[in-house]
């Protein structure tokens, strides 16, 4: 007799299926993947349920409240809106904002007595946002300052020709008093030309000129607008009194240079965003969503955790997932930076973005939106970027200073000079002094070039929090490595149980169920082994990671212990004579041991594999060659010690406990880097100067470190220590040229011999120059290239034939 074929729906993505698989409580899946993506959600119910909700402490509805709409610009993904949003949240006077990044519009609603409308604008746009209210008129800032950048320009020539004619008349001697009518023409002439340009371009100067004078903090617009108008006004004043010399070229000229410099200036910064804004375009917007009816395509971020999606060959993931069913190879080189593909099989983790080179996936969304590992990415970087490095900020100070020094010294050029050839010459002179005393190239210079390393470390697949951190590394002398998760080899395998008393599968099903709540490399690869052999896992309660040691938690009613002999030892636990002589045995083999016991006793041991990271030796070598010192600190036994020494010629210190690294981090003489892993390193990660988490591809945000490596290789480790101090180098370079040109400038045109027009020459000249400089930086090598100091691949390659390619991101 045939049984009828039951068929049931899936849980979580509604799917039917006839071979179900059960999860916890009974509850039936239509694929592992479906049944690991429940399982992670309600770890998630469970970790929102234990912390107070922010939400529930939100005050009631407001008895007094308005409604505002603002229109926003400049969002390079929905993470722009999430910060929005929050800013918004936390200004004073806000009862909530709703903030959608596929409208790209903001709905706040506000006490109208605490705040206003334009204050939350101004608020929005000081996140560097663009942000209009009802009945203002998006533009583009930049199309419409390029155009009056150009219209400007077509005048700037005019008033240039007529000039160069006043001139080649006296030069060729044709100056006749018969023919000085015709000059009087030309002036009027180039008065008329000037207008447009002081309308286009003078009057926002002189609006951000005078709004900056209010505030008491004169910049360079003040300067500008005190130079310009100056120009102006003793040309008309000559005009009119028929006096044979006036300014309206040096006025438009002027101008017209400035607006260069100012649009240079929006065009490198746009460099620096387009990098976030090309990662965040590679996600599609919309999915192709599995539903029992059949597929829908749907708009990416609408999907839920849960859903289940199909990716064709040759299509980008849409959204963070598992994969369910397929097969193939898939190009992760956005994120990671590294360019080969890597194999993706069912249950794998699958990233948007990502591209599926032949694989048909159907995979199980974990996340969309923001809360991709993509999302995440991009809301760290555009954190990153608008913070302030130190470096910056001395630049700041620097600009501060030099504005009211600029006007004082141009004040008494104007004294020295009115009083030895008459007011006019006094007030050209006065000019230059101001125009080339303008901090444009230095308040550009830094910014800019932190930015460039920034993105340009974002495409090698290394994460910066901030611009800061690129400052910092730059500095390091000493770098302090991780063993466990960061310089062996993952996944670790596990080669062998042994219990004296509980056959191995029972004692590997005990150990499992503890290891099972920890993300500890080790502990990984304990689960795995259980889930291949189909092990029923107990549930395990009151779990606990002992960092350093090992891990705890209860099952029935005994406590279990998991982790190193001197976790063993602290609890009392006996180790027999049979599992000591093991246990020797395999340590003295190079293996790892995995102690585990209850009550009193050590019951058994696990043996896992090893293995250096292929890499490791190499970016050792790297590292030293760039004159900093290498060790390693491990939690692992002082015989793990002695032969990660051995392999890696660089001190290693054993049975570190986290607050051990910590000190040894804090003692080391001078700033130190320190490279673990995401997530259990956190403490020595936060105490070093700057902390490297290796992330596996996880939860990005939630790595306690100023760095995050997305790749599974720790040759980033070096090649962003060369980027970093390249970029520092270049900022250096930036800053003495900017300060050396100033110092020459102001000497020249002190001294009178300075024209305006060349002063503002040699702004531009100077700004371009420390772009250009700047922008060197996008040709850094990549993260995959040979970084200075380090051995030819070939050396290494030869030994371990099937290399990384294979090592799954998943975590
Ligand atoms: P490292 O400093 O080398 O990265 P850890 O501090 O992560 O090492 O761990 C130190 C030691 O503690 C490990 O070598 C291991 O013996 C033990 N240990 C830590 N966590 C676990 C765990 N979840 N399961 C088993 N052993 C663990
Ligand atoms: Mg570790």
């Amino acid at each position: 007799m045939v049984a009828a074929l039951h068929v049931v729906d899936c849980a979580l993505c509604g799917l039917p299926t006839a071979h179900p698989f059960r999860g916890e409580g009974g509850t039936l899946f239509c694929c592992p993947a479906c049944l690991e993506v429940d399982r992670l959600l309600h770890a998630g119910e469970r970790e929102a349920r234990a912390a107070p909700s922010a939400d529930l402490q939100a005050s009631a509805p407001p008895a007094n409240h308005a409604t505002a709409v603002l229109s926003l610009g400049g969002l390079w993904c929905s993470s722009c809106a999430w910060l929005i949003g929050e800013t918004l949240r936390r200004a004073p006077g806000v009862h909530s904002a709703d903030v959608s990044f596929g409208q790209r519009e903001g709905r706040i609603t506000f006490d109208p007595e605490r705040t206003d409308p334009r204050r939350l604008q101004r608020q929005v746009k000081r996140l560097g946002y663009r942000a209009w209210l009802p009945g203002e008129t998006p533009s583009d800032e930049e199309e419409s300052f390029s155009n009056r950048l150009l219209i400007a320009g077509i005048f700037a020539m005019h008033d240039m020709i007529i000039s160069l004619m006043i001139y080649v008349r006296e030069f060729f001697g044709w100056a006749t008093p018969e023919s000085a009518w015709l000059v009087t023409i030309f002036y009027l002439m180039m008065a008329m030309a000037s207008v447009p340009i002081l309308v286009l371009l003078g009057i926002p100067v002189l609006r951000a000129g005078l709004a900056s004078l209010l505030r008491g903090q004169p910049n360079t617009h003040t300067l500008i607008t005190l130079g310009t108008f100056a120009a102006v006004a003793l040309s008309v004043r000559n005009l009119v009194l028929g006096i044979d010399r006036v300014y309206f070229d040096t006025a438009s000229m002027l101008l017209f240079l400035v607006a260069v410099g100012r649009w240079l200036e929006m065009r490198a910064h746009k460099t620096g965003s387009d990098a976030l804004e090309r990662l965040w375009k590679q996600v599609p917007t919309e999915a192709t969503w599995i539903t029992p009816e059949g597929e829908r395509r749907v708009p990416a971020d609408e999907l839920s955790a849960g859903a289940r999606v199909r990716v064709r060959p040759g299509e980008r993931f849409p959204v963070d997932g598992l994969v369910a069913t397929g097969e193939g190879d898939v190009d992760e080189s956005l994120l990671t930076g590294e360019p080969d593909p890597v194999l993706r099989r069912p249950r794998d983790r699958v990233l948007a973005g990502t591209v599926s080179l032949d694989g048909a996936f159907e995979i199980i969304t974990t996340a969309v939106g923001a809360e991709t590992v993509t999302g995440q990415i991009g809301r760290l970087l555009h954190q990153a970027l608008w913070q302030r490095a130190p470096v910056e900020r001395l630049a700041d100070r620097l600009s501060a200073w030099m504005v009211p020094g600029a006007v004082a010294l141009a004040a008494g050029t104007f004294t020295f000079w009115t009083v030895r050839a008459g007011p006019e010459v006094g007030l050209l002179n006065a000019l230059s002094v101001l125009l080339i005393a303008c901090p444009c190239a230095l308040g550009l210079a830094t910014p800019l070039t932190l930015w460039l390393g920034l993105t340009r470390s974002a495409e090698g697949g290394v994460i910066l929090r901030s611009t800061a951190a690129l400052e910092r590394l730059a500095s390091v002398r000493q770098v302090f490595f991780d063993k466990t998760g960061t310089l062996t080899r993952l996944p670790f395998r596990l080669q062998a149980v042994f219990s004296g008393e509980l056959d191995e599968e029972a004692f590997l099903a005990r150990v499992a169920a503890v290891e099972a709540s920890s993300e500890h490399p080790l502990a990984q690869a304990v689960v795995a082994e259980a889930e291949s052999r189909d092990l029923a896992l107990p549930s395990a309660s009151d779990f606990r990671a002992w960092p350093g040691y090992g891990v705890s938690g209860r099952l029935e009613d005994s406590r279990i212990w998991v982790g190193n002999q001197r976790l063993m030892d602290t609890q009392g636990l006996k180790l027999g004579a049979d599992l000591a002589a093991r246990a020797a045995t395999w340590k003295r083999q190079g293996r790892c041991v995995v102690y585990a016991g209850w009550e009193d006793r050590v019951t058994g041991l696990l043996v896992l594999g090893e293995e250096t990271r292929p890499e490791a030796v190499e970016v050792v070598d790297a590292l030293q060659a760039m004159g900093l010192q290498v060790a390693v600190l491990t939690g692992d036994d002082k015989m793990a010690g002695e032969r990660w020494h051995e392999r890696l010629g660089v001190p290693v210190y054993a049975e570190q406990r986290p607050e051990d690294k910590m000190a040894r981090l804090r003692e080391a003489a001078g700033p130190v880097a320190m490279v673990g892993d995401g997530i259990n390193d956190g403490p020595a990660l936060a105490a070093a100067t700057v902390g490297v988490a290796v992330s596996h591809g996880t939860d990005v945000a939630r790595a306690a470190a100023d760095v995050i490596l997305l790749g599974d290789e720790i040759r980033a480790v070096p090649w962003l220590a060369a980027l970093a101090r390249t970029t520092m180098r270049r900022v250096r370079q930036n800053l003495a040229w900017a300060f050396f040109y100033n110092l020459i400038g102001l000497g020249l045109a002190v001294t009178g011999h300075l024209q305006p027009v060349l002063a503002a020459a040699a702004m531009i000249a100077s700004s371009l120059i420390v772009t250009g400089n700047a922008l060197r930086l996008r040709q850094f090598p990549a993260a995959g290239a040979r970084v200075e100091g380090e051995r030819p691949r070939s050396e290494d390659s030869a030994d371990t034939p099937d290399a990384i390619s294979s090592v799954p991101v998943a975590g």
